[in-house]
């Protein structure tokens, strides 16, 4: 990423200069997500203990499957173990290749990109960047937005469809019918202003819906801000305030009102699930969500820093090979 501030390296951009090799050579690999996850601190993910030690090949070198053995319990382990890699046979150097490049593009980046980058399948790399996503999902509990809050939905996705049947009814534009022949998901984004993002699929965006979601993830001592469409009004009454806007006659801001925020939170959505992507199924458009917001919500620190939190964002997040990867 380009250096904007034309600063000196710091020493937490190191983590960017050991990247290049990482993603080369699989014990540099390991060793830096060894890292990056345990620190000087190597614990035995069994019992605890720090009575462990590196098993080495007979030569000095590592253990050609980069086994720890801890000296407490007997047992062995690897960097993998209790993370999202843990079930797969793909080298880490990939992973640190797709960890770099979802964390330092704002768009994010393409399997297509990561398979013909690393020299895998299309397949691998799907299965690949589907839990570098899954890593960076928030964990739960969540803390309730506050301050200025702005809410604000869209419409993703959906390859044009013959036949009426699949048509859905856009209730912001007077039951319009959202682009001709499509089908498109809704999308909920609340942004707190100079803050965190939360967004997801909604069923629909009736009143009903988002007045079950918007109280649980907004404080109630919060200033909501939205545009005019009526649904924010009855849910409105659950805050300290409610401005809105009205987009139908041109005005998209008075004075510090305006749902602006959470509109180029979506705009640079859209601008990587078309551009980037390309196309993105129903069935996995959450997690695309997920990496947007995780970008989103970590963009006041450095690359290296990311890579860091979504190393970290690895753990306790093991999924099998077949096992679905629906929230
Ligand atoms: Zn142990």
């Amino acid at each position: 990423m380009r250096n904007e501030n034309k600063k000196p390296i710091k020493a937490k951009d190191k983590i960017v200069a050991e990247l290049p090799l990482a993603c080369m050579d699989e014990t540099a690999a390991v060793e830096f997500i060894e890292k990056q996850r345990w620190g000087n601190m190597p614990a035995c993910p069994h019992c605890g203990s720090l009575n462990v030690t590196k098993m080495t090949d007979g030569n000095g070198g590592r253990n050609r499957r980069f086994l720890w053995r801890c000296h407490d319990c007997k047992e062995q382990y690897t960097v993998r173990i209790g993370t999202v890699f843990e079930d797969s046979r793909l080298p880490l150097r990939h992973w640190c290749y797709a960890f770099w490049a979802a964390c330092a593009h704002k768009k994010g980046v393409s399997a297509l990109q990561i398979s013909r980058q690393c020299l895998i399948t299309y397949k691998s790399a799907l299965f690949l960047m589907h839990r570098v996503r899954y890593a960076m999902t928030e964990p739960n509990p969540k803390q309730q937005l506050k301050g200025v809050v702005e809410a604000d939905e869209t419409y993703v996705g959906g390859k044009p469809r013959r036949g009426i049947k699949d048509i859905q009814i856009d209730h912001r534009k007077h039951n319009r019918y959202v682009g001709r022949g499509t089908k498109k998901t809704p999308v909920l984004a609340l942004v707190e202003r100079g803050g965190n993002v939360r967004a997801r699929i909604v069923p629909n965006v009736t009143a009903k819906t988002l007045g079950k979601i918007m109280p649980k993830e907004i404080h109630p001592s919060s200033r909501l801000m939205t545009d005019s469409f009526r649904v924010y009004r009855s849910i409105g009454k659950n805050f300290a305030s409610h401005d809105t806007v009205n987009h139908e006659i041109g005005e998209y801001a008075r004075g510090d009102v305006t749902s602006n925020t959470a509109e180029s939170f979506f705009a640079i959505l859209k601008r990587g699930i078309y551009g980037t992507f390309h196309a993105v199924s129903k069935k996995h458009l959450h997690r695309y969500i997920d990496e947007f917001s995780f970008r989103w919500n970590t963009r006041k620190i450095t690359d290296g820093e990311r890579i860091t939190a979504v190393i970290k964002g690895a753990d306790g997040k093991r999924l099998m090979y077949r096992q679905p990867i629906n929230s």
